[in-house]
């Protein structure tokens, strides 16, 4: 039996451990009035939208794999360096390359109309000559999960699943299992192609755009989405009886290419090794020119970085990462983690701006250790800025969901979403739909944020789990 002087010294290694996570700090005065400061000063700043003027200008559409990616890459990195970041490069990120095509939908019979649609990524195409065939309907992926062979097999499949405007944005994730799964389900039960009623909220007639992908073994089918007044034209004629459809898609994959992920980092003063992260996803899909999915991102966060290094640097670093294709799967995001997998336990926290522009309402956060009293500084800093406290159990951008999958926490500052879909993945994604106000108290919450987690002390938990 071990003596109680040993047990005592065991028991005290553990708790001084380094390897266990010591609980996050809190700001001193001086602290607080640098944060509140940063914040009234990002409330008078138009740097984020002279970012964002500047990337939807001069590059604007950027889908990975195509000359605006390649440009975006170019202006993030010459961005950085104007805006004075201490270290700027780029980490290379490869991915199988899609190249949109020719799009052409029509109703050929009970009554001949032209409709408007956009392939979904990824979608294999249909041949220069299309497909034809009964449209078979269903209201829901679930009821194409339910349907039996025989209601599917060679026909095109159509969901017509209406998303619903919610200010946090959970109706996209029940609706957009059709896009991303639509196709599997239907290809795996015979039909020739499948559309899919827009995942947005809009009544324009424009169709938007998303990832898709094939399960594995699946026959592939041309996948394509229907712009909402024309999911509801095809309603209308349904209700007449059956509907005789034409797709034409040209898609196709194409080759594996590299683009970067662009980062800019504002050096810490105390602890260099620790790092914030930050940032938003570079590409954008093709159809506008990603203002808000995800330029918006992109400006806030380099333009709160940037306000930050205007004066003392805090103790550790902020790293801006800009994300290479977040559209087409996460391309970035995963190339990071991996090239980083090993330096986890100095990435100390982060969070993603990727929803938009909309005002920022409430903020989450990860807590397992005792970093109430920080966030109750922050809740204070923040409650100007309309921006609530939220619950220990934050989520994130999905750049940051391979980080958070190695063990790192993450804040979030959670826009409001309510008109984000009527925009997402469509041609009218442009800048006139970004409000400068709005922006302004985006960045003045970034600041905030990321000020206060790179100036206190101390961890915010490693690899937790709701
Ligand atoms: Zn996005």
């Amino acid at each position: 039996m071990k003596s109680i002087i040993t047990q005592l010294f065991i028991a005290l290694v553990i708790v001084f451990s380094p390897a266990l996570v010591m609980a996050a700090g809190k700001l001193d005065q001086a602290d607080i009035e640098r944060a509140a400061e940063l914040r009234d000063k990002a409330l008078k700043s138009d740097l984020a939208y002279d970012i964002l003027e500047s990337l939807t200008t001069e590059v604007g559409p950027r889908m990975a794999g195509t000359e605006g990616d390649k440009r975006a890459v170019k202006w993030a990195k010459n961005k950085f360096k104007q805006l004075g970041f201490d270290k700027v490069w780029t980490e290379p990120v490869t991915f199988p390359s899609w190249d949109r095509g020719v799009e052409q939908a029509e109703i050929i019979s009970p009554f001949p109309q032209k409709v408007i649609v956009t392939a979904l990524g990824n979608s294999v195409g249909t041949g220069n000559e299309g497909v034809r065939g009964e449209i078979a309907h269903f209201k829901t992926f679930e009821d194409l999960q339910a349907a039996e062979r025989g209601a599917v097999g060679g026909k095109i499949v159509f969901i017509s699943h209406k998303m619903k405007k919610t200010r946090d944005g959970r109706s996209y994730g029940k609706a957009v299992a059709a896009r991303s799964r639509g196709a599997s389900v239907a290809g795996e039960k015979g039909a020739k192609a499948i559309v899919i009623r827009s995942i947005g909220t809009d009544h324009d007639r424009l169709p938007h755009t998303g990832n898709m992908g094939y399960a594995e073994g699946v026959r592939k089918i041309p996948a394509a989405a229907l712009s909402n007044p024309d999911a509801d034209l095809l309603l209308n004629q349904l209700k007449r009886g059956s509907v005789e459809f034409g797709l034409t898609l040209t898609s196709s994959p194409g080759e594996l290419l590299t683009t970067y992920n662009v980062i800019g980092e504002i050096t810490g003063r105390e602890s260099p090794e620790e790092v914030v992260v930050i940032g938003g996803h570079l590409d954008s899909w093709d159809l506008g020119t990603g203002a808000v999915d995800d330029g918006a991102g992109v400006a806030i966060t380099m333009a709160a970085a940037k306000l930050i290094s205007e004066g003392k640097r805090p103790r550790r670093t902020i790293r801006v990462v800009l994300w290479g294709n977040e559209e087409q799967g996460l391309w970035g995001a995963k190339a990071y983690a991996k090239a980083h997998k090993d330096e986890m336990d100095k990435h100390i926290t982060g969070a993603e701006s990727d929803f938009g522009a909309g005002l920022i309402w409430s903020f989450d956060w990860t807590s397992v250790n005792e970093n109430e009293p920080l966030i109750d500084q922050m809740a204070q800093l923040l409650k100007p800025l309309g921006v609530k406290k939220g619950n220990p159990k934050a989520t994130s951008g999905p750049d940051l969901w391979p980080l958070r999958g190695l063990g790192m926490s993450t804040f979030a500052l959670r826009q409001d979403g309510t008109d984000y879909f009527d925009l997402h993945h469509t041609a009218n994604d442009t800048l006139d739909k970004v409000n400068p106000e709005h922006l302004k108290q985006n960045v003045a919450v970034y600041s905030v944020f990321a000020y206060a987690v790179a100036e206190v002390t101390g961890d915010f938990g490693r690899g937790i789990k709701y």
